[in-house]
């Protein structure tokens, strides 16, 4: 018998649990990536994410071609996936195709397409877990409820840990099972260009694309991850993995990353796996809430709330945007966003909280425009975060804790290491007006040779102001 294996997030070889299960079942695998025009034809023309996907494409092809020997490899399209795929089955007459699950909200409407359309020919789809450790159905409550806080849905994770099978999913054994690629279907991975894309700086990141790639991130991370406790708060340190980018598109296996962490001991290991748990926190509450991926408060009191409209607050969004607030976290914190598609997750929190607390910006518009900036961008993690930041969310921060962007600087960024990388004409000021240059002498502006309004915003908010407007505007949560 003959199967397709079909990639999508999971962008890996080596411990792909779909690739594994039809190798083990088929005699002969085709393999095929999709670039999905339904998903990047509503894509501005310049993407990393494009750019990174391309490449860990380009790698799996060669891994795969490496495995199978002379003739074998991935077969790729461009085109609409919900129809081509369908077609490639039919035109290579397997009878199944395998894949693995992906739980957000269009995939599963073209999974559900595909599935009809494949059963219309006699085709049949099999999926399989591999993204996660624990499912949506998996970690539930004692009464079979899915946990919306995240400190007992932990616990019941951890709990559950000795049950998962961790091992890899191996491929080694039927790696001659890999079909070669018919004649018509065997055209190199599409460059760039010929997807319809120009070049970003994705090249001159220290974000090197496929499995390879997420291999030499994971083994930097290795020799820092028992400090990763008390250095992952510290934007201006190199404190934290960088995969999540591997982890969105499947480049690296979690089983893989669990495993890790499991060989370390102590706090930095242990807080590492928590933070890898709270990914699949924010999967189950996506899968089994999905209202909240449909614009929706997790709380729907929080839909009541009127936020900022107007001109006045367009032109205060733009300037958050542009990382042009006068507040130096927050610009910093978008302009490392702007320029690299990363942010730290302490200045994720920081900004996040600034738009919808300081700005009385409706948290879904920061979420969109996180969701078009980020190269880890999770509609799952993302929106979790934001309503974490907007208090709207499942164990999110009380309304009344805002977070005052000075402060933070002044506790994360003590020197002032971050905002200076991102904003070096504040250099020059005494590091204890680096968080707030407005309150610099005019001495020390003139020595720094700074004229704020000019080389630098004046704050475009005041931020005690903004923090008693904010009290009354979340009141009506109460009512
Ligand atoms: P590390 O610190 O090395 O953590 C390892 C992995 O754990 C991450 O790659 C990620 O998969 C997971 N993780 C860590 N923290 C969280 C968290 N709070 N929630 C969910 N998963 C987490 N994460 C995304 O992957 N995609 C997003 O689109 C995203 N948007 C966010 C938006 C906001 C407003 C906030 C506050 C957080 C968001 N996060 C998102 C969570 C977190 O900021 C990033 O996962 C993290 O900064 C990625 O960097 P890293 O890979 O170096 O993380």
């Amino acid at each position: 018998a003959s199967a397709l294996m079909w990639f999508r997030r999971d962008l890996r070889a080596r411990d792909n649990a779909a690739l594994s299960r039809a190798l083990q079942s088929a005699g002969s695998v085709h393999c095929a990536f999709v670039f999905d025009r339904a998903i990047l034809d509503g894509l501005p023309r310049q993407d990393r994410r494009v750019e990174f996907i391309r490449e860990s494409v380009a790698a799996l092809d060669a891994d795969l071609r490496a495995l199978g020997g002379r003739g074998t490899g991935l077969v790729t399209l461009h085109a609409d996936a919900a129809e081509a795929l369908p077609d490639l089955a039919r035109r290579l007459g397997v009878e199944a195709v395998f894949a693995n699950h992906d739980d957000e909200p269009e995939a599963l409407a073209r999974d559900g397409l595909v599935r009809q359309r494949l059963a219309d020919t006699g085709i049949a789809l099999h999926t399989f877990k591999d993204s996660v450790v624990f499912e949506r159905g998996e970690v539930l409550t004692q009464a079979g409820k899915p946990y919306s806080v995240f400190t007992p849905y932990s616990r019941a994770w951890f709990a559950k840990l000795d049950e998962a099978d961790l091992r890899a999913h191996p491929v080694g054994p039927w790696a001659a099972r890999l079909a070669k690629r018919p004649a018509g279907l065997d055209a190199d991975v599409p460059s760039l260009a010929a997807l319809g894309f120009a070049p970003t700086n994705l090249a001159e990141l220290p974000l090197p694309p496929g499995s390879a790639g997420a291999a030499q991130l994971l083994d930097d991370f290795q020799q820092r991850m028992d400090r990763y406790d008390t250095q992952r708060e510290l934007p201006g340190v190199k404190g934290p993995s960088y995969l999540g980018v591997h982890l969105r598109f499947g480049t690296v296996s979690i089983r893989e990353l669990v495993r890790a962490a499991r060989t370390h001991d102590g706090p930095g290991a242990a807080t590492w796996l928590k933070e890898l748990v709270w990914r699949e926190f924010y999967f189950q509450v996506l899968a089994n809430f999905p209202q909240v991926g449909r614009g929706e408060s997790f709380r729907p009191e929080y839909d009541r709330i009127a936020w900022e409209s107007g001109p006045v607050a367009e032109e205060r969004f733009a300037a958050w945007c542009e990382g042009r607030t006068g507040y130096p976290l927050v610009d910093a914190a978008m302009a490392q966003l702007n320029t690299t598609g990363y942010m730290h997750n302490r200045l994720r929190m920081v900004s996040a909280s600034f738009l919808c607390k300081d700005l009385g910006i409706d948290w879904r518009r920061g979420e969109r425009y996180f969701a078009g900036q980020l190269n880890d961008y999770e509609l799952a993690s993302n929106n979790g975060g934001w309503q974490w930041a907007s208090s709207s969310g499942c164990d999110a921060q009380p309304y009344f804790r805002i977070f005052h962007p000075v402060s933070q600087g002044e506790r994360f960024d003590p020197e002032g290491r971050f905002v200076l990388r991102y904003l070096p004409q504040l250099a020059g000021l005494p590091a204890k007006f680096v968080h707030a240059p407005w309150k610099a002498k005019p001495a020390d502006l003139a020595a720094a040779g700074l004229a704020l309004g000019r080389d630098y915003p004046l704050p475009i908010v005041d931020h005690a102001q903004a923090r008693a407007d904010t009290l009354r505007r979340y009141a009506v949560v109460k009512s």
